[in-house]
């Protein structure tokens, strides 16, 4: 029997997801938090039954065995050698990966050189494949770059205006991310219009905690909003997304913060929803406030709305028309409100929502039959789109 774990490691959480293959069956999943915390969490899903351990663990070469060890007690494999896969989510391949590759030693340390560009995520990316490859010497172990889909865009859409050498020098550009997601998403749409992806232009709104539209045209991404990091594009949880680079002398300034690095924490960690609400990052808690009245998260809505109107406003710009609008991702998936909100902005352009479609756990096409520009709900798979590539690369 063949598995392949599916993994997705955060600075202190490692989601992991187990496969048979090639049938693609999830055979079980799961999420280890609050590594490197007091009191982390192991959550172990298996038909059908949650299995919760706490534990004081380290780092994730410690979760990575707590995992395996959970595997085998809960005899969901009988021994490590029946895992002969593991792909890796890794955020940031740079100009490096436009593509999954198998991981060899120099890989791994190119994984971590691109640190970087994904400070929070490449290093517990690459720990995690330590981790795996440590303890399961004879599997297939891949990496599966959030990057790569990306990697089409002309330099018009990935190159800043900025002087030569900053991008010659130090490659600083456009990357993106969510590419997996977007890539997944883009084909299932293609899959739904019943046309070939190479003859379809079609704009992809991943919207959950963090969130990012892509433009994709013939099946390549030709532009997206995150950019040089996952900073950039539109509004997210705690992330600004786009604003001007001058205010961050002025802040300092005027503040007395004295690191550059503690204003670029704030733009990622305490801004966007929460910093606008200051009630959560969390779109259910802002619904619920602004459905309650209060003005602080009814603006952080309609601030969240009008800047993924924008970005899709450009896209169509960019792609000249567009097929279809795709939602996906914690939000994107399951907020009717949200996409009402922003498709009544939209008329102008074609987009019309069905009200009767619009509705909690929708899949698939949303719009109204004349709508000119369709809309779809597809919920978003990673982790198979990971678990497939390694398949792909064990052959
Ligand atoms: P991450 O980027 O961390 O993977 P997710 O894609 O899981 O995030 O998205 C998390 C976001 O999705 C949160 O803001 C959460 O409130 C939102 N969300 C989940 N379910 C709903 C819902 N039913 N209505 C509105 N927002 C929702």
């Amino acid at each position: 029997m063949s598995k392949t774990i599916a993994i997705n490691a955060g600075s202190s959480s490692l989601k992991w997801q187990l496969y048979q293959m090639p049938e693609e069956i999830v055979v079980a999943k799961g999420l280890i938090e609050r590594i490197g915390l007091p009191d982390s969490v192991s959550t172990v899903s298996f038909e059908g039954d949650k299995h919760v351990s706490h534990k004081d663990i380290h780092n994730h070469t410690e979760a990575v065995s707590i995992l395996m060890n959970d595997l085998e007690d809960l005899q969901i494999i009988k021994e490590f050698s029946e895992i002969t896969g593991t792909g890796h989510r890794v955020v940031a391949g740079g100009e490096l990966f436009n593509g999954s590759v198998l991981i060899t030693d120099e890989i791994a340390k190119q994984i971590e050189d691109l640190s970087d560009l994904a400070p929070l995520h490449n290093p517990a990316n690459a720990a995690g494949i330590h981790a795996f490859r440590a303890l399961l010497p004879h599997a297939t172990h891949v990496a599966v770059f959030d990057t790569a889909f990306h990697s089409t865009m002309p330099p018009v859409a990935f190159r800043y205006p900025v002087p030569n050498a900053y991008y010659d020098q130090y490659a600083v550009r456009k990357y993106g991310a969510h590419g997996t997601s977007h890539m997944y998403v883009s084909q299932k749409a293609a899959d739904y219009l019943g046309k070939a992806p190479e003859d379809l232009k079609l704009i992809t709104a991943h919207i959950g905690n963090g969130g990012s539209l892509t433009a994709i045209d013939g099946g390549k991404s030709v532009d997206t909003s995150m950019g040089f990091t996952p900073l950039a594009g539109v509004m997210m949880g705690t992330r600004t997304g786009e604003l001007d680079a001058s205010i961050i002398p002025y802040l300092m300034a005027k503040t007395g913060i004295s690191d550059v690095a503690e204003v670029i924490d704030i733009f990622n960690k305490k801004s966007g929803l929460a910093g606008i609400s200051d009630i959560s990052s969390d779109m259910r808690d802002i619904i619920a406030a602004r459905e309650a009245g209060d003005e602080k998260a009814t603006l952080a809505f309609d601030m969240f709305v009008n800047r993924i109107q924008k970005y899709i406003g450009q896209y169509l710009a960019v792609l000249n028309g567009a097929d279809a609008l795709i939602f996906t991702a914690g939000i994107g998936e399951n907020s009717g409100p949200v996409r009402q909100a922003i498709i009544d902005g939209l008329s102008w352009f074609g987009l019309d929502i069905d009200d009767s479609k619009n509705v909690v756990g929708a899949d698939g096409i949303i719009s109204t039959p004349d709508a000119k520009v369709k809309v779809l709900v597809i919920p978003t798979d990673e982790e198979l789109v990971i678990a497939r590539d390694v398949e792909k690369l064990k052959a």
